[in-house]
Order: C-alpha cells, then sequence, then structure tokens
C-alpha cells in the first residue's frame, strides 16, 4: 500500500504557486487576490475558511474575509457578490457551504461571475468543465486529479466508482473520470443513497472515490485488492481524548481499508490539503486571466 500523500504534495503545489506569485511581485504586477464570504459560525466552516486565508497568505497570495451574522437576508449577500464582481481587485471569490436555509446556495452560486467562480460551482463552468473546455474546476474534484497525477496513477480503462452525486464533490468526479484525457479516459459508475447492491459495485472499483460524508462507511470488505482508494469525507465525530472534543474522521474505515488498497489517502492529511490547493491554482489563473477575461 502506498500513502497518497497530501501533506508532501500541497507543499509542493504551494511552493510553485509561491514561486509565481513571487515572480508577479518582481514584475509590479497586481497579487492574486480571494476574497471569501462566510454567513454565521458554523466550526467546521470557521476553521475550513480560516485554513484558506492561512494558505493565501503562505503564498503571498492576498486574502480577504466578509463576514455576515445569519440574520443577513438573500438579497443582502447577493448586493455584496455583485460588489465583488465588479470590483477589479478582487480574481477570485468563494462563499463557504452550507448556507442558512433561508438562503438559496443556487442563487449564491449564479450570482458570482464565472470569471470569478474559483471554486467552479457556477452552472457555466460546470457546463464548461462538462464539455471539456477551459472552466474552473470544483476545487475538491481537482485536487484529487493532481493527486492522482502527481503519483501516475494509470487511470485509462479502469473502473472508477465514485459513492456521492453532490453538485460540488460527486458529480463533477464523475464526469472529470471519464473525460478523454488524462487522468480520465475511466469507464465510471457514480452511486448515491438509492444504489442497490452498494457494496458489490464498490468492490468491482479500481479507483473508489468516497464522498458522500458517513465516517467510515467505506469497509475493508467492500474493496477489492490493490484498488485506489480516495477518502474525500471529512466530518467532526466526537472523541473525549482529543482536546477539541471531536475528531475528523473520513468516509473510509482507514484500518481496515489501508491493508488492501494498493494507493489511499489519509485522512487529515489528504484531499483537504489538496483542495486549498486547487482553490490556490484556480485564483492565480484568474488573476492571469487564464480562462476568462476580467468582468
Ligand atoms: P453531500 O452534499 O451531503 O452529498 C453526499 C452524497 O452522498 C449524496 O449524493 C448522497 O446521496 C450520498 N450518500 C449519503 N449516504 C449514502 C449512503 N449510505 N450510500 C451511498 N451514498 C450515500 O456531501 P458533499 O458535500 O459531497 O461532501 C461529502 C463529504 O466530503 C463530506 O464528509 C464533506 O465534509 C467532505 N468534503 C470534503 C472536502 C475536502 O476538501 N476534503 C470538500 C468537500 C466535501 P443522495 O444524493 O441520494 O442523497
Amino acid at each position: 500500500m502506498q500513502l497518497l500523500d497530501g501533506k508532501y504534495l500541497s507543499q509542493q503545489i504551494k511552493q510553485e504557486i509561491a514561486a509565481q506569485v513571487a515572480d508577479i511581485r518582481s514584475q509590479g504586477g497586481k497579487i492574486p487576490h480571494l476574497v471569501a464570504i462566510l454567513v454565521g459560525n458554523n466550526g467546521a466552516s470557521e476553521t475550513y475558511v480560516a485554513s484558506k486565508m492561512k494558505n493565501c497568505e503562505e503564498v503571498g497570495m492576498k486574502s480577504s474575509l466578509f463576514r455576515f451574522d445569519t440574520s443577513v437576508t438573500e438579497t443582502e449577500l447577493l448586493d455584496k457578490v455583485r460588489a465583488i464582481n465588479n470590483d477589479p481587485d478582487i480574481d477570485g471569490l468563494i462563499v463557504q457551504l452550507p448556507l442558512p436555509d433561508h438562503i438559496s446556495a443556487d442563487k449564491v452560486m449564479e450570482t458570482i461571475h464565472p470569471a470569478k467562480d474559483v471554486d467552479g460551482f457556477h452552472p457555466i463552468n460546470i457546463g464548461r468543465m462538462a464539455k471539456g473546455l477551459p472552466a474552473y474546476i470544483s476545487a475538491t474534484p481537482q485536487g484529487v486529479l493532481e493527486m492522482l497525477s502527481r503519483y501516475n496513477i494509470e487511470t485509462a480503462g479502469k473502473h472508477c466508482v465514485v459513492v456521492g452525486r453532490s453538485q460540488i464533490v460527486g458529480l463533477p468526479m464523475s464526469i472529470l473520470m471519464q473525460r478523454n484525457t488524462y487522468p480520465g479516459n475511466c469507464t465510471v459508475t457514480l452511486t448515491h443513497s438509492r444504489t442497490k447492491n452498494l457494496a458489490e459495485i464498490c468492490r468491482s472499483a479500481d479507483i473508489l472515490v468516497a464522498a458522500l460524508g458517513r465516517p467510515e462507511f467505506i469497509t475493508g470488505d467492500m474493496v477489492k485488492e490493490g484498488a485506489v482508494v480516495i477518502d474525500v469525507g471529512l466530518e467532526r465525530v466526537p472523541d473525549a481524548t482529543k482536546k477539541s472534543g471531536f475528531a475528523l474522521k473520513g468516509d473510509v474505515k482507514f484500518d481496515e481499508v489501508s491493508p488492501k488498497a494498493g494507493f489511499i489517502t489519509p485522512v487529515p492529511g489528504g484531499v483537504g490539503l489538496m483542495t486549498i490547493c486547487s482553490l490556490m491554482q484556480n485564483t492565480l489563473k484568474a488573476a492571469r486571466e487564464e480562462i476568462y477575461p476580467k468582468p
């Protein structure tokens, strides 16, 4: 079994990004600027956003956080998004999910200008990705692709099973893995909570991507010998032995699955760190107008 080491890879990628930002700076260019919007004070969201901001600073990018109370109205939030769309200093915008029930996440995502949608959630970016056109690709699936590619994992002709069909992880992951490119050219099965014989389908996977948000759901008996196992899951599970009172768990029962797997991502230290790198890579692309001109 080989560990797919997100910590090692993310350090490598961050050095590459930092060198590119330093280059922009030395040429007197505008420093790439990522903005995050956070509504409320959900503990996990706070941690994710803080980590995104910290990583941007580490590579020399500018980052700003706009915070709103949960009482913010949808109209107020959409107005803020429009103001950011029109601010030439801001290259990328992310709105941390989940949002309170009275705010439509779809409306918010559709209001972010596609050229600043570095999370790759706007329907235009999803549609362009599906057609194989240049687009911002959803940060987590893009991080998984980067991981597969940097470890030179063979994907052509393999059976890739994706568990979970969310718009931000499972669905784009399945589209990307079937594309006629590397990493890709897989035969893909996209599964969800209504899937019958899930364990059997998982056992037929050469590449298994678990993105369902059910801690340790994928057990040893659901995995084929030598499979590549990508654990996207990241859940807080109560743990009295930890100072924080919780432990981070993935969707894969690591102790059971790792002895069977050919490659496996740990949690933490796997896909999560790659997601943040993708976000910064997309922000760099946005600053350079590599995909779209500035709005
Ligand atoms: P989500 O929107 O809740 O979607 C979960 C998906 O899993 C749904 O499609 C659901 O099926 C499916 N599912 C749930 N229970 C299932 C079961 N028992 N069997 C088969 N499928 C099942 O979740 P998400 O936003 O994609 O996130 C998934 C996990 O990834 C979470 O733990 C999240 O924290 C983590 N995550 C990590 C990162 C990272 O950077 N590491 C980024 C994003 C998300 P239905 O559609 O039928 O309901």
